[in-house]
């Protein structure tokens, strides 16, 4: 089977994936779980990228909405036990792009919100 946190193949025996040490969920259920993760795993890594591009981009509008995206992917994405922890920065950064966001315009709106 596979082990339903990090995805290496492990003996079918294992209560314990040998290479990440997480609890296995034995079963049909295995498969279901890794997907769940999988799905997890990706959204931490989507969303700390967007909520990084939102922080990054001098594009302050474009920038509120990629960055709300990331955190929202990110939140969602903190359960991951892969990318748990980019999730929780992706949220910080996410968060802090878009309050960043929020007071070039307000500081300069004639730059921002011209076009
Ligand atoms: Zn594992």
């Amino acid at each position: 089977m596979y082990c339903c946190t990090c995805g290496k193949a492990i003996d079918d025996t294992c209560r314990y994936c040998p290479e990440c040490g997480s609890q296995q969920v034995t079963g049909q259920f295995t498969n279901y779980y890794y997907q769940l993760n999988k799905e997890t795993d990706q959204l931490a890594v989507w969303g700390f990228g967007c909520a990084l591009a939102g922080f990054c981009l001098p594009l302050p509008l474009i920038d509120c909405i990629i960055g709300i995206m990331g955190t929202i992917f990110c939140i969602k994405g903190l359960k991951s036990a892969r990318h748990g922890k980019l999730a929780a920065a992706g949220v910080v950064i996410g968060i802090l792009g878009v309050i960043g966001s929020i007071m070039l315009v307000l500081l300069e709106p004639d730059v921002y919100l011209e076009w």
